[in-house]
């Protein structure tokens, strides 16, 4: 928690700006850029979408940020392509499947392996971790195994290692 905060602070010193504008076309609007933020205080950079706010994770900084958990991260078996979402690299359908547990479903690309939010996503997540974590039927997470544990496991420590100031974009 500490930590959060002193990299919020840190972020919010250095980072009013919008953010450097790189290549990649929103896999959610089409026609908005994303832009590119260095998370000052950590080694890792997110794209994200000014205009509906959405983020995009590619492999390679998720392997930055947690390389143990991304190895074992893909796209689980009978996950449906979504067509309304293109990845922002492949320019691919991403699959859309439902966070375990959760009504929230998140895409990822098969090829290229990136992980897309829409806006208010991990705040949705977490706030129904935390009460599933209140009502003690987090216990059910222990008997997740495989790649569903590994995702699981792999979304609540992107979760939790987000700087404040980047899950602010997420609202
Ligand atoms: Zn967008
Ligand atoms: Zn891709």
């Amino acid at each position: 928690m500490a930590e959060d905060l002193v990299a919020a602070s840190q972020a919010v010193e250095g980072q009013q700006e919008a953010g450097e504008d790189i290549k990649m076309i929103c896999p959610k609007c089409k026609v908005a850029k994303l832009r590119k933020r260095r998370v000052k205080g950590k080694a890792f950079t997110v794209e994200y979408c000014l205009k509906c706010k959405g983020v995009w994770f590619d492999q390679g900084e998720l392997d930055e940020v947690m390389p143990e958990a991304i190895k074992e991260l893909e796209v689980p078996r009978g996950a449906q392509k979504d067509v309304e979402y293109l990845c922002p690299k492949c320019n691919k359908a991403l699959y859309a499947f439902d966070y375990p547990q959760t009504y929230v479903t998140i895409n990822m690309c098969k090829r290229c392996g990136g992980l897309w939010f829409d806006r208010g996503e991990f705040k949705e997540i977490r706030e129904v971790r935390r009460s599933l974590e209140k009502w003690g039927e987090m216990q059910e997470y222990a008997e997740v195994t495989g790649v569903k544990g590994a995702l699981i496991e792999f979304i609540d420590s992107a979760i939790k290692s987000l700087p404040a100031s980047i899950r602010e974009l997420m609202k």
